[in-house]
């Protein structure tokens, strides 16, 4: 690799860069910093974030800019704004040895005045949005008469954000001796129309090899109904026992909501978001990176200070608006000589979303079909088995037990011993998954039968239950789930379809939990009425109802409990402790 002094970078950018911890050129930076200090060449470079291509084109930039000229020299266009603002900053660390070289970042979603001023104070570099300086251009606030160079950054995804007729405008009103450096991770026909229509003969430059980080990382789609994203999150973790894993969210809500259930349903997890003092930040983190949690519920943003290497996945619970986060949320595994694993759980209408990313990060995604419930048990317990087969003994505690212990199981051959074992730690477990449905959806043109065949599969899980109360009585779906999770002091029970008619009610509960139902609403009251609930009779044996399988109301994923039996194991001693005193009654 060669120094960045021979490549012609001067004495003072030295300084800067090397403060960065920048000692040998990357192959980007070999290639195009020479063309861009010693010739007036074009430059059309297929380069990926992460290859160094910032610096590639940032370090001949800050040197050609003669200072003492306080109007812009320099125009780098990229799509986003933290683009912009990254790039900004890492210009401006290359040129801190350069007195008096102002770079500025200009970028839609920000107040235009600010920007104004600080325009009108003499900039040298503007980094933009191609939005936002069309509109300063038109304003007549930014001065692009006299650029002498234009950067197209990440010009596959401007052009993917809807930003071509602004280039075109940019390029069309920028002077006719600048020099344009095209960069782009992939080459679609509009990235070339816009070459071929605004470049002149241009240097080509491939750079094949991306930063090690990314080679280390797999790329894995999950797609599911938008309601079952939560089912497939726990899937992935029961899979995974071994997780240690951020699940980024899009929204603090959606943060507090996923680490809430998490915990809920048993696993250590917990949430990172901007609600959270300094302090019970710190507290997660310190947690987290000391392996005392091993999911971390996280925002972008929230997740920025922390640095860990040793992720084993990073999941996109939903994914970014903005494709660049994704790849900073991607780049977070597969470091230091590991691999990774990035996961995004997607909703049927978003494969277009993962195209769009694999453009970007030029690497596919594999389609991963959602564990099935019998796939998770395996696992589950041959990690368990495993566990067993290197667990630590602690002989000088144990050893005096033992003769006692062998006696009392004296009985038990080792197949009876081994069967007693598993079910012990596994039964719950294996209860949970029993019935638990096949969450994957297909993409291609069979969706529609098979989701016919899902929904039958669902009809199967369900009960339907009839009720005295109508809308007559108050009653309205909403107040009746009420009812349902207030009398069985149960938020999870899955919930069917519900039919409110005048005076009175259908209603589907997964039949596990019929007797609960019939139980504890019989037991209930709704203002002030008594409440009546059976099974309902057959719809068909009616001959009324048509088909039961249309329009059912999805089973919210809330409903479903990791294992749902360690409150129902409370629930079991208070009824009992009722019968009992039923029985004094008698
Ligand atoms: P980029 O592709 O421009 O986003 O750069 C990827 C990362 O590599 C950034 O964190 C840069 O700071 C870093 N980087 C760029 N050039 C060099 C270099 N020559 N030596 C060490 N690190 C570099």
């Amino acid at each position: 690799m060669t120094k960045f002094a021979d490549l012609g970078i001067n004495k003072n950018i030295l300084k800067g860069i090397s403060e960065l911890g920048f000692e040998k050129a990357m192959p980007v930076q070999e290639e195009v910093i020479p063309v861009v200090l010693e010739t007036n060449r074009d430059i059309v470079a297929l380069a990926q974030t992460g290859t160094g291509k910032t610096a590639a084109f940032g370090l001949p930039i800050v040197q050609d800019i003669e200072v003492s000229k306080k109007y812009p020299q320099a125009l780098i266009l990229s799509p986003t704004r933290e683009l912009c603002v990254q790039i900004a900053k890492d210009l401006t660390a290359y040129s801190k040895y350069v007195d008096g070289l102002k770079v500025l970042p200009v970028y839609g979603g920000a107040n235009i005045e600010a920007q104004i001023r600080a325009l009108k104070m003499g900039v040298h570099v503007i980094v933009a949005t191609p939005g936002r300086i069309l509109d300063l251009v038109k304003r007549k606030k930014a001065n692009l008469s006299k650029i002498k160079t234009v950067v197209l950054d990440e010009s596959d995804e401007m052009l993917n954000m809807g930003f071509r007729d602004d280039l075109n405008e940019i390029l069309e009103s920028a002077p006719d001796d600048r020099r344009t450096l095209l960069f782009s991770a992939t080459m679609p026909k509009e990235v070339a129309a816009i070459a071929k229509n605004y470049m002149f003969n241009p240097e080509e430059i491939t750079i094949g090899k991306k930063n090690s980080g990314a080679e280390s990382v797999r790329h894995l789609y999950y797609q599911v109904q938008a309601r079952d994203r939560y089912l497939a999150l726990k899937r992935i973790a029961d899979m995974n026992p071994d997780i240690y894993a951020i699940i980024f969210c899009r929204t603090r809500m959606e943060t507090k909501q996923v680490a809430e259930w998490l915990i809920k349903d048993g696993y250590n997890a917990d949430a990172l978001h901007g609600d959270l003092s300094q302090a019970q930040r710190d507290h997660v983190m310190n947690r987290f990176r000391l392996k005392n949690m091993q999911m971390l519920v996280a925002t972008d943003v929230a997740a920025r200070g922390l640095d860990v290497n040793e992720l084993t996945h990073v999941i996109n619970y939903n994914l970014p608006d903005d494709i660049e986060a994704y790849t900073h949320r991607s780049g977070r595994t597969g470091r230091a000589g590991r691999t990774g694993v990035s996961i995004a759980i997607i909703h049927s209408r978003e494969k277009h979303r993962i195209r769009e990313i694999e453009r970007k990060i030029n690497k596919s995604f594999e389609k991963t079909e959602v564990p099935k419930g019998k796939e998770v048990c395996k696992k589950q317990l041959f990690h368990m088995i495993d566990k067993m087969e290197h667990v630590d003994i602690d002989h000088e505690q144990i050893d005096s037990f033992l003769p006692e212990i062998y006696k009392k199981l004296e009985w038990l051959d080792k197949e009876d011993l081994i069967k007693r074992f598993v079910s012990l730690e596994f039964n719950r477990f294996l209860e949970y998954y029993k019935n638990a449905p096949d969450l994957n959806i297909p993409d291609d043109r069979d969706s529609g039968r098979r989701d016919r065949n899902r929904k039958k599969d669902r009809d199967k899980d369900y009960k339907r239950f009839f009720i005295n109360l109508g809308k007559t009585q108050g009653l309205n779906p909403q107040r009746l789930m009420g009812l349902i999770n207030e009398s069985t002091r149960d938020n999870n029970i899955p919930i069917g379809r519900i039919d409110v008619m005048k005076s009175f009610s259908f209603f589907e509960v997964n039949k596990s939990f019929t007797d609960k139902i019939l139980e504890k609403l019989n037991e209930a009251n709704f203002e002030g009425a008594d409440v009546s609930v059976e099974i309902a009779k057959d719809r068909t044996s009616k001959g009324g109802g048509g088909r039961r399988s249309e329009n059912r109301r999805s089973f919210d994923e809330r409903k479903d409990n990791r294992y749902g039996s360690r409150r129902d194991g409370d629930r079991n001693k208070k009824k009992s402790s009722r019968r009992r005193s039923d029985n004094r009654r008698k």
